[in-house]
This record gives structure tokens, sequence and C-alpha cells, in this order.
């Protein structure tokens, strides 16, 4: 019998109610019991002056294989993730090619496990070769255990084929998740429209064109309520967007969304020096538009924190900014950078953001993890939270260095990373 016996940590488990000083026993992978545990076992792990908590969760990462390894694979993604904590990511499907029959699934899972590293699962497209026409094999992939679907990279500009989608998932109990942004609005847009593009003479991308599909979705979602509807809108940037979602919560449309580190550190003046390492989709938007984002937090309108880890070659970055690709690899930093974001301004504790990166996700995606309750999984996340370190993009794991916060200070740091009973990570190592 394996026995893993975490001592005397601060047990943070937002599910289960506990937050308290103890102990937490995981037997053969799966979590035993949580509680003043005097058991004689081999394996202890002293967690005093740490936070024990349920493995960290990142519903929205781009992996970048197939098609772009040099940038990044499921294998340099995995060992990335639990070096930030994260026991269990789910991969983007928009890569070359994209992620749209069962047998890309069934691949994307095969490297997860092959790396053993974290839970790698993954999202399949809804439209075939993300064109927005034709819906891609939803029922195969979710059976071939797709966490639901998006054209991420990309919103369904197409009202009908989104409607379509929504349905169809619906019949999987899976979830449609949407990168909301109006093609019509966004035109050729590079960065926030408004007055620091007028500056730069760069073309903007309007808050509308986030709003009106987030608007036309909602509506999609009520009109479709009684049905099993799962609706996630990603990545939410601006202050219109969540007086929709707030709006639609009142009214109980079932729909769920998530934001990013950089919409709630970084604004728009960033990239006032034509720094592509800025340069991300949907944009940096404005401070009225993050105080909207944080207040949205604190509320508990939203659902998941998510990196949205989008690797980029340096070669590629180097262009200029109207030609470089959208993205920002931000993963191995992400929990330090909600730290500072929510934490730190006081607009969460240490519980309530645990649950946006571990219960508040596995909702989301549907799957029977980020708790510490009795036969689940053991994956956990030892985090020191008075450690401090600088951002320091040279050390990463992840292939690729496109991460404005090369340099920065941040607090909070994964100390240990534990997949089902295994210690995949750990920073004295
Ligand atoms: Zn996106
Ligand atoms: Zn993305």
């Amino acid at each position: 019998m394996a026995e893993l016996l975490i001592k005397n940590g601060r047990v943070i488990d937002p599910a289960n109610g506990v937050d308290r000083l103890c102990d937490v026993l995981i037997v053969d992978g799966k979590f035993e019991q949580v509680g003043k545990i005097d058991k004689k076992v081999q394996n202890v792990i002293d967690a005093t002056g740490k936070i024990v908590s349920p493995g960290l969760i990142d519903i929205h990462v781009h992996f970048r294989e197939p098609g772009d390894e040099e940038e990044e694979t499921i294998a340099s993604g995995s060992a990335a993730a639990v070096a930030a904590g994260f026991t269990s990511v789910v991969c983007m499907p928009n890569t070359r090619p994209p992620i749209e029959n069962e047998t890309d699934v069934e691949y994307i899972h095969r490297k997860g496990r092959q790396a053993r590293k974290t839970h790698v699962y993954t999202m399949g497209a809804i439209t075939k070769n993300l064109e927005g026409v034709e819906l891609a094999e939803m029922g195969f992939m979710a059976e071939a255990g797709a966490l639901g679907f998006t054209d991420d990279g990309k919103g369904v500009q197409d009202t009908a084929v989104m409607l379509r989608a929504l349905k169809y998932a619906s019949m999987f109990d899976v979830v449609i998740a949407q990168h909301c942004q109006d093609d019509g609005f966004a035109g050729n847009g590079v960065m926030n429209s408004g007055y620091v593009a007028a500056i730069l003479g760069l073309p903007g991308i309007d808050a509308l064109a986030e709003e009106a599909m987030l608007w036309r979705d909602i509506q999609l979602v009520k009109k479709l309520s009684g049905n099993r509807i799962r609706y996630h809108a990603q990545h939410l940037s601006t202050a219109g967007a969540i007086e929709l979602i707030r709006s639609a919560k009142k009214d109980s449309v079932p729909i769920t969304c998530e934001v990013t580190p950089h919409h709630l550190l970084l604004t728009e003046a960033s990239c006032a020096e034509y720094d592509t390492n800025y340069k991300v989709n949907p944009p940096l938007r404005t401070s009225k538009d993050i105080d909207a984002l944080k207040e949205a937090i604190a509320e508990g309108l939203v659902d998941a924190l998510v990196s949205d880890h989008a690797p980029h070659l340096q070669s590629e970055k180097e262009l200029e900014f109207l030609a470089a690709p959208f993205g920002i690899a931000s993963m191995e930093c992400s929990l330090g950078l909600f730290v500072k974001a929510l934490i730190e301004p006081g607009i969460l504790d240490w519980p309530g953001l645990i649950k946006l990166m571990t219960a508040g996700p596995a909702r989301v995606i549907g799957i029977d993890k980020g708790t510490l309750s009795k036969g689940n999984q053991g994956d956990v996340t030892i985090i020191d939270p008075d450690a401090e370190y600088t951002v320091d993009t040279n050390t990463f794991v992840s292939k690729s260095r496109n991460c404005p916060y090369h340099g920065w200070k941040l607090k909070g740091k994964v100390e240990k990373t534990i997949v089902g009973g295994e210690i995949r990570y750990s920073a004295d190592k």
C-alpha cells in the first residue's frame, strides 16, 4: 500500500468548507483522510507554514502540439504545468491541424499520459478546421473524453452555427466555451481601440467585439433554457462583458466565465513601446475594465481563473506589432500573478483564490477534481504563501519566453505538486 502523509499544513479545501491546520493522507493515489492523523507512514511531507490545496487546475492552455512543437509540446507544457502547481490542464484545440475528431483527442491524452506530469485534458473544436461553418465531430470527441468544445483563437461568428453547437453539445453534457469576439467589430485590430491605439497608429479591437458576441450567446442560451445547455465565456476583458454576465447570472442563465492574469494586471498603456509581449487577444484594456473584472471576482461572478498560456517563438514575437502573433506565456508564474492581482489588494483571501483555481474550474468542465474529498485522486499543490521570488523567464520550464512579467517580484510559490499521490514537482530539487 502506497501511503503519503502531508503534515501540519494550512489545509484549504473550499468545496468542503475546510480551512484549518491539519494533515492529509493519500493512500494508493486517492485521498483517504483530512484531519489530525497520527498514523505512522513511510512517506511524510512536513507542510508547516505552507498551504495544502487541492491540485490547481488551469482550464485554458495552448500546448501547441501538434504543429508548433518548437513553441511548446505536451511534454514541455506538462512539465511547466507541475512547476506552476497545476495538476490538471485543459488544452485548447487550435493546434495545426486542430483537434477535431476522436483520434486527435486520443492523441493529446496519450501524449499527456506519456509525459507523466500533470493530467492533460483537451477541448475539441466546435467547427471543422475552426472555420465556423460545419460542426466538428463533437459526439465522437465527447466519447473520447473531450471536456468541451471551443474554436478558441476566434469566436463562432454564425449565429445559426452557434445555436446548433449549443444544442448538440448539450446532448453529451459538455460545455461550449467561446472566445467572444465579433470579427466585424474586431476587424484587423491588434490592441484595444481607443486613445493609446490612436496615438500609436495601430488598428484597435473595440470592446463591443467581445460584448456583442457575449450578448448574442446569452440570448441563445436563454432561448434554449430547459435543455442541459452549458456555456462558458473565455478570458473576459471588458467592463461591459462583466455587466452582461452580472445580469445573466441574476436571471439564472446557465453560464460560466473565466479571467486571465493579464486582464487583471496590465492595461493598453503597456503597448506604448510597441513591445509585442503585450500583444494578446482579447487585448489589454483600461484600468476601468480591470476594476470591473476585480469587482466581479469579489462578487463571486467569475467561475475560474486561467492563464491562457499562449507560447510563441522569440523570432515571431520579434516581428513588428502588426505582424506578431497574439499571446502571452504566463502559466509558470500565474499563481503569483493572481496573488498580486487579487490577494494583495484584498479582493480575495486564500480560500477564495484557491476556489477559483480548483473547485471552480473543475465545475466548469465537469470533472471530479479540485477537492480533497475521500476517494478523489490524490492531487495536491503545496504553496508557500510568504515566499517571494523574481520572475526570470530564462528559468522557465516552458519552451517559450514571450512573457511580459520578466523581472516582476511575486509572492506565493509552489513548493510541491503531487499528482495521484506521486510527487511530480518539488521546488527544492
Ligand atoms: Zn481566446
Ligand atoms: Zn486561448
